[in-house]
């Protein structure tokens, strides 16, 4: 699970830090607005071995759906294009399904 490696590299990191070095990445995989590419593969494979920016994810993902939700059902325009909605939307079921198989489906 590269607890080990999460171990190495967090050292004394508080549990809801992401690592100094991934943090500036996560709004851009959040919003969806990171283009794909090698930095955002390489940010992908860290969430996944890292509890610490996967969690802090969760929590900007959390936070965008709660704004996003506050600009979508107010007033009739769109806050984003299509494209990087379908996308964030992926995004979030990605998340949701990852959820559901750590605690269980509620
Ligand atoms: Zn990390």
């Amino acid at each position: 699970m590269g607890n080990w490696l999460a171990k190495w590299m967090h050292g004394n990191q508080a549990e809801d830090e992401p690592c100094p070095h991934i943090k500036p990445y996560l709004n851009g995989i959040a919003d969806g607005s990171m283009p794909n590419g090698p930095v955002r593969r390489f940010v992908r494979l860290h969430l996944k071995d890292c509890s610490y920016c996967d969690k802090a994810l969760y929590g900007l993902i959390l936070l965008r759906a709660r704004l996003y939700n506050l600009k979508e059902n107010p007033g009739k325009s769109d806050p984003l294009d299509k494209e990087r909605r379908v996308e964030l939307e992926a995004g979030w079921d990605a998340i949701d399904a990852k959820m559901e198989r750590k605690t269980g489906a509620q």
